[in-house]
């Protein structure tokens, strides 16, 4: 992607990129109902303005409109935009960092992409990208947006030698890696980062800034962003009492390509789902075997032995676990360079090791 440069963006600058969520919203009757609302109203250019006086002096700020969405509707499409997008301007000198604005709903897809894909990279360039939202619309009594912005772009500009670069979401005065961000609860302020490794902002915790660069320092590559039209298609199915075996069946329609097994416990799945999904296997299925707890990790071959192809998803929830498949699934197809004879499965492998800190 090429992309061409304003002014302003040839001088030092914080880049907003603006996705839209509740942290654009606005609600008919705030003072009696904050909670019924549209995400997407408000342009990423005027929460800036709103919040102008309360950031550093002499700070640049640059906005973009990626979108302005409900990020229950985020494409695959607007996800490869974003990663180019982000990609191409962290190779700006001018660059400082980049703030994404987003809806919480599926922030934390957004946030393990932006780590799979730019991660190493901004590690290597020492930029920090933050994804930040709000739990209210903007026109909401206390709304937690026009804070989680200013903190975002302060994490943004801190020096290097504070934290190192790589992908981080801010929310409710702390922060974590985005990689770990999981929307644990429908409504309190701090539900995207409430059970994730993560440190108060004002009293930054050694134990986690360890834990960042014990990740950043794991090796491998970023995986190469797929094109807007070659994401593979994924499903997710989820384990329940009365699992009727021909479930499986029904999802595999022409062209999927991977499932991910929201599984119970440990990632188990009923027993009349194991013919039709060691089936599915030798067709040339891809799966991953994820847990619905809601926290912990899945081993692999744990609590019974997996079908040989079978992966576990280590501590990446369903929905993080079929974005890392699908990044797999395609950095296998574009035989990315130096990487010859790697199935989906190394790949997977690669991204699964760096969830140790969640775990
Ligand atoms: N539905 C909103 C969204 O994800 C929720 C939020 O932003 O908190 O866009």
């Amino acid at each position: 992607m090429t992309i061409t440069l304003s002014n302003d963006e040839q001088s030092p600058h914080i880049l907003v990129l603006g996705m839209g969520g509740t942290i654009a919203g606005l609600a008919p009757s705030p003072e009696s109902n904050p909670l019924f609302y549209q995400a997407g109203q408000v342009n990423v250019g005027d929460l800036l303005t709103n919040i102008e006086k309360a950031l550093p002096e002499g700070l640049k700020i640059v906005s973009r409109q990626v979108a302005n969405i409900n990020s229950s509707n985020l494409s695959e499409a607007l996800l490869t935009q974003l990663g180019d997008l982000v990609r191409s301007s962290l190779a700006n000198t001018a660059l400082i960092g980049i703030v994404v604005t987003h809806g919480t709903d599926t922030i934390e897809e957004t946030s393990l992409f932006l780590h799979a894909t730019c991660g190493k990279y901004a590690g290597k360039l020492s930029k920090r990208i933050v994804l930040t939202g709000a739990m209210l619309p903007s026109n909401a009594p206390g709304a937690d947006g026009p804070s989680n912005l200013i903190n975002a772009i302060r994490w943004v500009s801190k020096p290097v030698d504070q934290c190192p670069g790589g992908v981080f979401a801010v929310f409710a005065g702390n922060v974590c890696m985005a990689r770990d961000l999981a929307k644990r609860h429908s409504s309190e302020l701090n539900a995207p980062l409430r059970d994730s490794p993560c440190s108060p902002l004002d009293s930054i915790s050694q134990s986690w800034l360890d834990g960042v660069k014990a990740i950043q320092a794991v090796p491998g590559d970023d995986l190469p962003i797929p094109r807007e039209q070659a994401w593979p298609w994924v499903e997710i199915l989820t384990s329940h009492v009365g699992a009727r075996s021909e479930t499986i069946q029904n999802c595999l329609s022409p062209g999927v390509e991977g499932l991910v097994i929201s599984g119970t416990g440990q990632g188990g799945f009923s027993n009349v789902w194991k013919e039709p999904l060691d089936k599915a296997i030798a067709d040339g299925i891809a799966l991953v075997r994820s847990t619905r707890a809601g926290a912990g990790i899945v081993r692999p071959d744990l609590p019974e032995k997996d079908t040989v192809g079978c992966m576990a998803s280590g501590s990446l929830s369903a929905p993080k676990a079929r974005i890392a498949l699908q990044l797999a699934i395609n950095a296998a197809k574009e035989k990315v360079v130096n990487t010859k004879n790697l199935q989906w499965q190394d790949f997977f492998v690669m991204q699964t090791l760096q969830t140790k800190s969640s775990s």
